[in-house]
């Protein structure tokens, strides 16, 4: 293919390869979806191996920092600072990136967002785009909008290009194709590339430098014909409008420059007032995502400049939930987040059940917070997020923004019972709880319970009680619970203290 060609479609007469079902259509809640995982032997020793040795090389580049927990307090601080004045920043960056040539515009939610964005590329007249790695236009469900709008969007970053072609989502923040290895990858390739672009060359193994190569093969062609990219941005600075995006493979800095047309979409919690701040945000981030001391590419860019990089330079500031988490004093701390992934590579869930368990971009301990507040606690999906961990507290320590994700977690249980509550779905929990505090109340009700329990225990020729029916299955289907002793506490207290006096 020469870089002249057009996009071709493939069998079902899409530009793209399709993405897994669950994506297109309400995906299964957590703990649904987290037996799949469980269940998945490839992938759980895939992401055994790559999250331990992400966790190892944090741990020994953090320990050489001196500081680093007064960094950690710095990031924590500056955040905490411009989501109070949020409204200003995003005033005085917009002044700032109009000042230096791109054109802004506001995005309420993720259908506002995809619409500016197809009819700036329509604009263009092209049907192609290429993408930096960005998790706020997977959020927004980009690739699909602009498929319907009939505009092919390549990944680029080669994880996502993995993703992607194996008809896939990713299941990590940094690593979005922690769960493949290699020899799924040869086989994503050979079978994809050449439906969609350049073929993999004939006899490619597994080696690292064979796949890396015919990757860069098959993306070179679209970077030399496409002349609209799309990004989003790490940061975003408000005092002079400049946008930051940090790499590893370069692949982004091709679509940074290259293309004559730049979109970038921003969630505009990524402000950060001054390019001071920058400082402390360079030196947390690589050591806590992929425990390098530098990441090896920092692309920044300030609206166009004449006769270097894209002459056309958009930026869309998206909101899509962000202000709802803003307005929850609590909650609002998830809006920290610099999408480091430590907290996921900590995770002892995150690592068992994989990142799809979680039915959305984000996965892990931070998509577990972050999802319900963006999205509210109203799906299923969202609801059973604040569930999906054990409270250990791990992803605590490793924060670079301090987030407790801990507490947040509670706070979301405790949003998501206030909501049942409200929509008066699950009468049998609350009855419950009335019951409990009823028996717990007095003395006398808790023997009468007891008592009665015993009497169970004495009638019932069983060691242990099995599945039951209706809501009491969720607790039953996966265990057995000891049948109901024969004899209560107080009465066999009572009985041997009784002998012993
Ligand atoms: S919550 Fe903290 S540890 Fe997790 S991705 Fe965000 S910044 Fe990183």
């Amino acid at each position: 293919m020469t870089a002249t060609e057009q996009p071709r479609r493939d069998k079902d007469g899409r530009l793209t390869p399709a993405p897994p079902e669950w994506t297109t259509r309400p995906a299964a809640p957590f703990p649904e979806a987290a037996v799949k995982g469980l269940e998945n032997q490839v992938q759980r020793a895939n992401l055994r191996h790559a999250t331990g040795t992400i966790r190892a090389k944090r741990a020994r580049v953090v320990a050489e920092v001196d500081n680093w927990q007064d960094l950690r307090s710095a990031g924590e601080a500056i955040k905490n600072r411009t989501l109070r004045h949020l409204d200003q920043h995003l005033v005085t960056l917009e002044e700032s990136l109009t000042k230096a040539g791109a054109t802004v515009h506001w995005a309420r939610d993720a259908a506002d967002a995809n619409r500016i964005i197809v009819d700036l590329v329509k604009a263009t007249g092209e049907q192609e785009v290429t993408k930096v790695k960005s998790m706020v236009t997977q959020e927004i469900g980009m690739n699909e909008a602009l498929e319907e709008a009939g505009i092919a969007a390549w990944e680029t970053d080669l994880a996502e290009l993995i993703v992607q072609l194996g008809h896939d989502f990713p299941s990590h923040i940094l690593v979005p194709a922690i769960h493949r290895n290699r020899g799924e990858i040869r086989e994503i390739f050979r079978e994809e590339m050449g439906v969609y672009g350049t073929p993999a060359p004939e006899g490619l193994s597994e080696q690292p430098a064979e796949l890396a190569g015919a990757a860069r093969t098959h993306l070179r062609n679209k970077f030399l014909r496409t002349k609209v990219a799309i990004s989003g941005a790490n940061f975003a600075v408000a005092e002079t409008g400049t946008l930051v995006v940090v790499e590893s493979e370069g692949n982004g800095r091709m679509n940074l420059t290259l293309p004559e047309t730049l979109i970038s979409v921003v969630g505009i919690e990524k402000v950060l007032p001054t390019v001071e701040d920058l400082e402390v945000f360079l030196r947390l981030l690589p050591r806590s995502s992929t425990g390098e001391r530098m990441n090896p590419y920092t692309s920044m860019w300030t609206g166009p400049s004449a006769g270097d990089g894209p002459q056309d330079v958009h930026v869309i500031l998206l909101d899509n939930g962000r202000t709802n988490a803003l307005a929850d004093p609590k909650g609002r701390e998830a809006l920290r987040c610099i999408r480091c992934s430590a907290c996921l590579n900590i995770c002892p869930v995150y690592e068992r059940v994989g990142g799809h368990a979680y039915g959305s971009v984000y996965p892990g301990p931070i998509g577990a917070i972050l999802n319900p507040q963006l999205r509210g606690v109203e799906n299923p999906i969202d609801k059973s997020l604040p569930f999906a961990s054990s409270l250990c507290g791990a992803c605590n320590e490793v924060c670079p923004v301090k987030i407790p994700i801990s507490d947040l977690l509670v706070h979301e249980r405790h949003r998501v019972v206030e909501e049942k509550k409200r929509h008066q779905l699950n009468q049998f929990e609350p009855a419950m709880m009335k019951a409990a505090s009823w028996v717990m109340a007095d003395h006398k009700h808790l023997e009468a319970a007891g008592t009665a329990s015993s009497l169970a225990g004495k009638l019932l020729p069983i060691r242990t009680i099995g599945p039951l029916p209706g809501p009491l299955s969720r607790w039953t289907q996966n265990r057995d619970v000891p049948m109901v002793p024969a004899q209560t506490f107080r009465q066999w207290w009572k009985e041997n203290h009784d002998e012993r006096a």
